[in-house]
């Protein structure tokens, strides 16, 4: 059993790093003292991602993407979600479902979300819809061969610099037919209701949208009627894997911090390392760190080795529930290390604490991966998660 990883990847994870470290790093203060960036800057972080190759990592490279495995996104991902504020999200990852569109789709739309000239945003959640899509209201009304969307949807993750969204609606309002729906932006009928504030200091927004009987052509529908779920299906894995190689980076970076700060810190005449309180939380940190990274690479590193895809899901869920919760506990170790300093804005620690809060929620909540695990247990024992093979 060879868990040696290739020289090439251990270098493009150092490029990453020097990528977070030199271009995002910078950006943090300002981003949550002013809770935006200036749009030169956005302008800026966007073509360093095209200068370092970071842009679509997630895509093929014949339509403009990185070309990246699953296992060198990991690596990618884990360097990235070191940044605070969510920056990660200035690499952008055009969504998994374009690559099944038509050759007009995938020209229109996701050559250019490689390339950065377009970008999208996924809009499933409603007020009324969201560990249940099923009771999404958002519909596509079909009449005379063209469908008309109505409906609003909530917490659209980078809708604003998005100039495209993915819309799952409901064809003639039947939750039997869940169907993605490419929707412009510029379109008649599509606005922005509100832009909440959340927990979480966020590179962009997260808006809601309303949809007043847009029209749309048949070429607009990605897949077919009824397909939404089946599309999506790899989404998830993908953005699940995404969020546990980012709360990965996240705990390290809040760890290093934590541990430099216990040797420098000197109460009672010692550094505050020296106290088994602060000891012992350290060593918890790593193991829960050694455990969430072996997780993530295993099941990484199985998925490009053609891991059945049932299984797959089943350990991409496990994998997420396990690495946003780890994160919460390593971060909230990592805060009551630096004491007061942990507390403090300026401090990425406290950055953390925040942004990871929501791993735990979007993507499924963890009592929702908890009830896939506990399903597949249900349907096929406990070898998913206990057996190697
Ligand atoms: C910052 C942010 C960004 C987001 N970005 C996007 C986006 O880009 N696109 C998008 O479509 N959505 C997005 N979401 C929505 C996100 O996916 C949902 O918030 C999430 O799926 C949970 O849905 P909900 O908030 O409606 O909670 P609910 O589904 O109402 O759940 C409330 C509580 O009940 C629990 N619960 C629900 N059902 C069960 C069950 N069967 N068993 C046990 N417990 C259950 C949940 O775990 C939770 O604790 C985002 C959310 C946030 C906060």
């Amino acid at each position: 059993m060879d868990l040696t990883i290739p020289q090439a990847d251990i270098e493009r994870k150092a490029r990453a790093r020097r990528f977070a470290e030199t271009v995002l790093f910078p950006q943090e203060v300002a981003l949550e003292l002013n809770g935006r960036l200036p749009d030169a800057t956005k302008a800026m972080l966007k073509q360093a991602v095209i200068d370092h190759g970071l842009n679509a990592i997630n895509q093929a490279k014949e339509h403009g993407g990185q070309g990246l495995s699953i296992f060198q996104q990991t690596l990618v991902n884990e360097e990235l979600g070191k940044a605070t504020g969510a920056l990660w999200a200035v690499a952008w990852h055009p969504a998994i479902p374009l690559r099944l569109g038509t050759k007009e789709q995938i020209r229109d739309y996701l050559v250019p979300s490689c390339q950065g000239r377009r970008r999208g945003a996924f809009a499933i959640s409603e007020s009324g819809a969201g560990s249940d899509p099923r009771r999404v209201q958002t519909r596509a009304d079909r009449r005379r061969g063209r469908y008309y969307l109505t409906g609003e949807k909530w917490y659209v993750t980078s809708g604003d610099v998005a100039d495209y969204l993915i819309v799952h609606a409901h064809v003639d309002g039947d939750p039997d037919k869940p169907t993605l729906f490419l929707v412009d932006k510029v379109l008649p009928g599509v606005r922005v209701k509100r832009t909440p504030k959340f927990m979480h200091t966020y590179v962009f927004e997260h808006p809601e949208f309303v949809f007043e009987n847009v029209e749309l052509d048949e070429s607009k529908m990605l897949g077919k009627v009824g397909q939404g779920f089946d599309l999506t299906k790899d989404w998830f894995v993908e953005a699940r894997l995404q969020i546990a190689a980012n709360c990965l980076g996240a705990s390290i970076r809040a760890a290093e911090i934590a541990n430099a700060h216990a040797t420098e810190r000197v109460q009672f005449d010692r550094p505050i390392r020296d106290f088994q309180a602060i000891e012992f939380m350290l060593a918890d940190m790593a193991v829960e760190i050694m455990a969430a990274k072996s997780m993530v690479y295993r099941v990484a590193w199985e998925i490009d080795h053609g891991l059945d895809r049932k299984l797959v899901h089943a350990r991409a869920s496990a994998v997420k529930l396990y690495s946003s919760e780890m994160a919460g506990r390593t971060i909230d170790k990592a805060l009551q290390i630096l004491g007061g300093r942990g507390y403090m804005r300026e401090n990425p620690v406290e950055r953390l604490y925040r942004d990871i809060r929501v791993d735990r929620i979007w993507e499924g909540t963890s009592e929702i991966q908890r009830a896939i695990i506990g399903g597949q247990i249900k349907k096929r024992g406990l070898g998913p998660y206990v057996d190697w093979a």
